[in-house]
């Protein structure tokens, strides 16, 4: 099947040309990646945009059973629903953090909702590559809403928070200790923190917790891309299926809001901005693997350990071959 076939399936919403279509993006092969060129290039002209949704959140903070209950209850509205995992770490670990079946099982048999697992590749630029172009895939796909799950682990929020509409980082209750173990960084990028485990012998420390939120993100330079409000922190339970209804109301007013103020489209530019120097940037490196990048590199290296020349000069003499 060629790209165009490949495609055209995606766009009629068949879920099994969809997960080919994934595969196909995910692939390392030469020859693979120019066929993903023109199938992500005829996807995106069906010109279907749907509500990505960055989820990131610590290992047992609740992300898969939130997701599930979120995602039933977009259903239950009629809306289809897309889950695209990112995880760096899933090559150390071996498995991936969908990988397990039992993870979101009553979502994963609803027709309307398709869960992809994230490939046990590791490379950061690898990844946010695939994930663009799956959630790419996905939008062609008519799906309404992508959720985009991220364990909270360094660069893999930032790459999420680049490719998503709204940002939420989930949280679990704590100590006041907690909150300093939350990077400033991320707290940033965040347009909503969501305390969940807000149920039982834990509400109260979710109150807390929530709380101390709330006071934190009052301290951040507000954004220009938010309302009066945002960011905000709110309490949910993922498993009492509490405080969804909420979270999914401020997080349109948000999405909504972000349009009817141009945020929207900018925030998009923006991030195609940022993709488009990363991929030249990621490009410029992979050259670096490759001959005669790569002779150059070990003979000037070579020379450099030798003391022939200077760090500083054989630098300027690679960049002047790259240069030609
Ligand atoms: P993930 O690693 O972030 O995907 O977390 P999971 O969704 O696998 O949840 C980790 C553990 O927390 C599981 O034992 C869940 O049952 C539990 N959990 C998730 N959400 C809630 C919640 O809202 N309340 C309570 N009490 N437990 C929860």
């Amino acid at each position: 099947m060629d790209a165009k076939e490949l495609a055209q399936g995606v766009i009629a919403g068949d879920r099994r040309s969809l997960a080919r279509a994934i595969t196909l993006v995910e692939s390392a092969r030469a020859d693979h990646r120019a066929k993903a060129v023109e199938l992500v290039a005829e996807a995106r002209a069906a010109g279907r945009q749907a509500l990505r949704i960055g989820l990131s959140g610590t290992p047992g903070v609740g992300k898969s059973t939130f997701i599930e209950a979120f995602g039933m209850r977009l259903l239950a509205e009629g809306l289809r629903v897309a889950v695209l995992a990112v995880d760096p770490s899933s090559a150390r670990s071996g498995g991936s953090i969908l990988g397990d079946k039992t993870r979101m099982e009553r979502l994963s048999r609803e027709p309307a909702a398709f869960i992809r697992p994230s490939p046990s590749q590791a490379q950061m630029g690898g990844v946010a590559r695939r994930t663009r172009e799956a959630v790419a895939l996905c939008e062609a796909a008519g799906f309404d809403v992508v959720l985009i799950e991220t364990v909270g682990v360094g660069q893999s929020e930032t790459v999420v928070a680049e490719i998503c509409d709204l940002f939420l980082l989930l949280l679990a209750p704590a100590g006041g200790d907690e909150l300093q173990g939350v990077k400033r960084g991320i707290m940033e990028m965040a347009d909503m923190i969501l305390v969940n485990k807000a149920d039982g012998a834990l509400k109260s420390t979710a109150t807390r917790t929530c709380a101390d939120y709330a006071g934190a993100l009052r301290l951040l330079r507000r954004r220009p891309q938010d309302p009066e409000g945002f960011p905000k922190a709110m309490m949910v339970s993922a498993t009492e299926e509490t405080g969804m209804a909420e979270a999914w109301t401020e997080m349109q007013f948000l999405a909504q809001w972000r349009r009817d103020n141009g945020h929207w489209e900018s925030r998009r530019s923006a991030q195609a901005k940022h993709w488009f120097a990363e991929e030249v940037r990621q490009g410029l490196l992979a050259a670096l693997t490759r001959e005669p990048a790569k002779g150059s590199m070990a003979a000037l290296g070579e020379r450099v350990a030798q003391g022939d020349i200077s760090p500083e000069a054989a630098a300027a003499e690679m960049l002047a071959l790259l240069g030609r």
